[in-house]
């Protein structure tokens, strides 16, 4: 596989890159692997690509039932952060947003990842003390955020309305410097592109439609729409159909799922210099490199697997935008997509082994998934390589909702995107 360079594009640019070869093989199913892993979104590709640079493990298999990063990975607007108020969640993401930090290198393959900060506005009493609570706590584990006055957060972020005589004032706002987005496609494609290149096997339009377990209960493999793939190891990172492969294999999960949207604007010259997050009025913003507004808000209130959403939710949404950016009244949106969120009780996610050997799972990251792309692979891979947790994922078991340890972000921040 071709290593990207400034030599290699120059090269390229002489034959009108019309020679540039594939990034990764399609590949077609063995008959057994080491390991599978079900789901080609960000985590399960970036699982496959941990467990063969870092463990070894190169016999590896990752199934997934439409085209790769076509999930959640593909349809999310991208905000990375890592200023959780627990102590567990703080350390898991912002150990992603460490991994993220040398991703592009370390893939060789640009994920544009862009530290612009995110801003957290505050419109009440209520937000304000719960943003400061927020601050303390970050500061205490280590994670950048600071406290921003209204004018300061109107020279960060110059298209904000910070005028008094409205009905969601802004009272200030919580920056997490730190903080950005990334380019999504780039991230399943590089981990494709790195993982293939270590051996991996990426099979694409293959649905998983069953586990199969042996007579002591460990897994044997997986039926798919290929036929039956053996493996003695298997990680399942399905976003929102987790809860149905766990099913196969005979479990419940504490999981509910949900339409998620986001909408984009017709693009216009660089005017958002940062990300933009609104709790109370409930909208985020941020702008793409393309220039389009990339605008997302709440989930549907009804379950669902369709990856589309309701109308009402979009207006909403775009209310609250020109609620807080009445610049923005005039814009035209272009399009907009849904993906289908699993979202756990505590709306924290469930990273580590099941009731059943050789199962893993790594899901119910719900509408906040993206930022830990980069960590909950590396976790994954090394819970399925070592047959343990990591430290930083110790937490966040299936068993919490038993013994009622939970880790209660819905409750911090009553928005977890
Ligand atoms: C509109 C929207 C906005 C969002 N915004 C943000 C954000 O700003 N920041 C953030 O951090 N997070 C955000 N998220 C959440 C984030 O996108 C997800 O948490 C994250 O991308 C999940 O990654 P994944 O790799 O686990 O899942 P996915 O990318 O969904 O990958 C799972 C894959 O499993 C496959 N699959 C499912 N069932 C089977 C089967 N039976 N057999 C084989 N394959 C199967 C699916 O086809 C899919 O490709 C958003 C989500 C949405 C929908």
């Amino acid at each position: 596989m071709i290593r990207y360079s400034a030599r290699s594009l120059f090269a390229n640019a002489l034959s009108g890159h019309k020679n540039w070869p594939e990034q990764w093989p399609d590949a077609q199913p063995k008959s057994a692997y080491d390991v599978i892993i079900v789901g080609a979104g960000g985590h399960g590709l970036g699982a496959a690509y941990y467990l063969a640079s870092k463990y070894g493990i190169t016999n590896v298999a990752v199934i997934e039932k439409g085209w790769l990063g076509g999930g959640n990975t593909g349809r999310n607007t991208t905000i990375i952060r890592s200023n959780y108020l627990y102590d567990e969640s703080a350390r898991l993401y912002d150990h992603a947003v460490d991994l993220w930090d040398g991703l592009s290198q370390e893939l060789n393959y640009n994920v544009m990842f862009s530290k612009r900060g995110v801003l957290m506005l505050a419109h009440n009493v209520h937000d304000v003390q719960s943003f400061q609570r927020h601050i303390h706590a970050n500061r205490l584990n280590g994670v950048d955020n600071k406290w921003m006055t209204p004018e300061e957060c109107k020279a960060f972020c110059p298209p904000l309305d910070i005028s008094s005589a409205k009905r969601y004032p802004v009272m200030g706002g919580a920056l997490q410097q730190r903080a950005g987005v990334a380019r999504h496609d780039s991230v399943a494609w590089g981990y494709a592109r790195a993982a293939a290149k270590l051996g991996v096997d990426i099979i694409q339009n293959c649905a998983v439609t069953g586990v199969r377990r042996g007579a002591d209960g460990a897994v044997e493999g997986v039926e798919t729409e290929k036929g039956f793939i053996g493996a003695k190891k298997i990680g399942v990172s399905a976003a929102g159909n987790s809860s149905i492969i766990m099913n196969m294999a005979g479990l419940d999960f504490p999981l509910e799922s949900y339409p998620l949207q986001a909408l984009v604007s017709e693009p216009v010259k660089p005017i958002f210099p940062c990300v933009v997050m609104s709790n109370s009025v409930h909208a985020y913003i941020s702008q793409s490199d393309k220039g389009e507004l990339v605008i997302g808000a709440g989930t549907d209130q009804y379950v669902s697997y369709s990856q589309r959403g309701a109308l009402h939710i979009v207006e909403h949404t775009l209310a609250a935008i020109c609620e807080i950016f009445p610049i923005f009244k005039r814009m035209r949106m272009l399009r907009s997509w849904g993906g289908v969120v699993d979202v756990t009780p505590d709306r924290s996610c469930i990273l580590g082994r099941t009731p059943v050997p050789g199962l893993y799972v790594n899901c119910g990251w719900g509408t906040g998934g993206f930022k830990a792309t980069p960590g909950a692979a590396d976790l994954l891979a090394y819970t399925i390589a070592k047959d343990e947790p990591h430290l930083i994922n110790a937490p966040f078991t299936l068993e919490r909702f038993t013994t009622g340890r939970l880790i209660d972000e819905a409750a911090a921040a009553a928005v977890a995107h």
